[in-house]
């Protein structure tokens, strides 16, 4: 393969340069693991296939996207109609387009764990989340609260890879060589009862002390100094983390006791992941900011959002005329084409039950996986909805982890590849968030694929 050369896989080796011309995202070792990347050509359903013509099962949806699959024709056509009607204009000063207007409405109308009063738009869950800490200095800033900037966030999340939103990310890799994160960004505890739970603690009990720790904090910190907490639903790129027991209602105490606002990240969790519309629905969260992107249009076209709720869209409106204008937006913020793409994969959930349908097939995904649990390389294999995280660990103990150069993790993701299926690899964690359209038939597959790629790890 190191002979063929086309515009995708542009091989050098003059100058001791070796590798393809894209600076490729999260690719470690550009000398070596991008020479002869996977090149993905064609998606079909919860298939994806190579330039080779190999067909793989698509266990990550992409990064955790394609709620809809590979080559929904609705989305297709939504985009094309748009495109052929208005492919762009902006939403800046007051001035804006249809399918954003429409878009905006949809959503507020989807998110009912609590009301929502504003929709603003990004191109990215890390956009939105970078919107999310502008818009409470902003709000805090109209209050006239300036020393209230703070943002409490956990270990382990996974919120953005901008400078903000990888300084809310809990994970030491987007910070080194970074110099992150940001000053203003405390990390409290990763909710991983498996991992972090005393002897004979039970759930509850690990929630209550999560909960007492980040009040401890705040205390410690000042109050008055504390803006937000941000939390995924269930973690995501952490390791696939789903709360402990009672854990978001001891939090939620926490933070509304010392007038904290709330972020839900629910840019993996929305839109039927977890068996509900929000991740909010399913653990009773009652957000003040909900941050939204991937699955919001399935990922045909890239858009995020941020939900905000009436209390703080009045005080940022109300305070507009004094403070100045929220001066905050991007040029494809409400982009025609994404609105329109997502309005139609929203219609598309709504018409086809989606939640419904995940809670059909979530438990042959969730049980059919579980059931390995008991090999002696898997430490823990945990999840809810469609997804589902298998951690690699020595002894079943969280604190025996493989020596990191036998490369367990990656070693079964080779052999699942090989198996024609794609998984997340991040160390001796595996992740899978399939298509939410993923028939029992096609789980079959993905477990028969996930055993075969176990035997030959063990
Ligand atoms: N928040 C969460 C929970 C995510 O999982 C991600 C991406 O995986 C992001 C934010 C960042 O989204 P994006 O990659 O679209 O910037």
């Amino acid at each position: 393969s190191l002979q063929k050369e086309d515009s995708t896989t542009n091989i050098k080796d003059a100058n001791g340069i070796k590798g393809h011309d894209m600076l490729a995202p999260f690719t470690a070792g550009w000398q070596t693991t991008t020479l002869n990347p996977l090149v993905i050509e064609k998606s079909e359903g919860c298939y994806v296939y190579d330039s080779n013509g190999r067909k793989y099962l698509d266990s990550l949806a992409g990064l955790w996207c394609t709620a809809l699959g590979g080559n929904e024709p609705r989305l297709v056509t939504a985009a094309t109609a748009q495109l052929n009607t208005l492919p762009f204009y902006h939403s800046f000063w007051n001035r804006t387009t249809k399918p954003s207007l429409d878009l905006a409405k949809e959503l507020l109308e989807t998110f009912t764990a609590r009301k929502m009063a504003k929709a603003f738009f990004t191109n990215s869950g890390s956009e939105a989340n970078d919107t999310q800490v502008k818009l409470v200095w902003y709000y805090n800033n109209a209050l006239g609260r300036p020393n209230k900037k703070k943002f409490i966030a956990r270990a382990k999340s996974y919120h953005g890879s901008t400078l903000i939103s990888a300084s809310l990310s809990g994970l030491p890799a987007l910070h080194h060589n970074f110099d992150l994160p940001a000053p203003f960004v405390l990390h409290t505890d990763c909710p991983h009862y498996w991992r972090y739970h005393l002897p004979a603690e039970t759930e509850e009990e690990f929630s209550t002390r999560l909960a007492k720790n980040l009040e401890d904090l705040i205390l410690k910190e000042g109050p008055e100094t504390i803006a937000a907490f941000i939390a995924e639903p269930v973690m995501g790129a952490g390791g696939v983390i789903p709360p402990p027991a009672t854990y978001f209602e001891k939090i939620q105490a926490v933070v509304r006791k010392y007038d904290v606002l709330f972020i839900a990240d629910e840019v993996i969790c929305a839109f039927g992941r977890l068996g509900t519309m929000y991740g909010c629905d399913k653990y009773n969260i009652k957000p003040d900011l909900v941050s939204l992107a991937k699955a919001l249009s399935s990922a045909y076209m890239p858009i995020g959002a941020v939900l905000v709720s009436p209390e703080v869209s009045e005080v940022i409106y109300s305070q507009s005329n004094k403070l100045g204008s929220f001066s905050h937006g991007f040029t494809y913020s409400g982009h025609p084409v994404s609105c329109a793409v997502a309005r139609e994969a929203i219609k598309i959930y709504k018409e086809r039950n989606i939640t419904e349908q995940v809670n059909r097939v979530a438990p042959i995904f969730q049980e059919g996986l579980k059931a390995f649990s008991d090999s002696p390389i898997i430490g823990e294999i945990r999840g809810t909805g469609l997804i589902l995280g298998t951690e690699f660990a020595n002894n079943k103990s969280p604190n025996d982890p493989f020596p990191p150069e036998w490369g367990v993790g990656a070693y079964f993701g080779a052999q699942c590849e090989k198996l024609g299926m794609l998984v997340r690899v991040a160390g001796d964690n595996i992740m899978m968030s399939p298509p939410l359209v993923i028939s029992p038939e096609e789980i079959d597959e993905l477990i028969s694929k996930y055993r075969r790629a176990l035997m030959a790890t063990e």
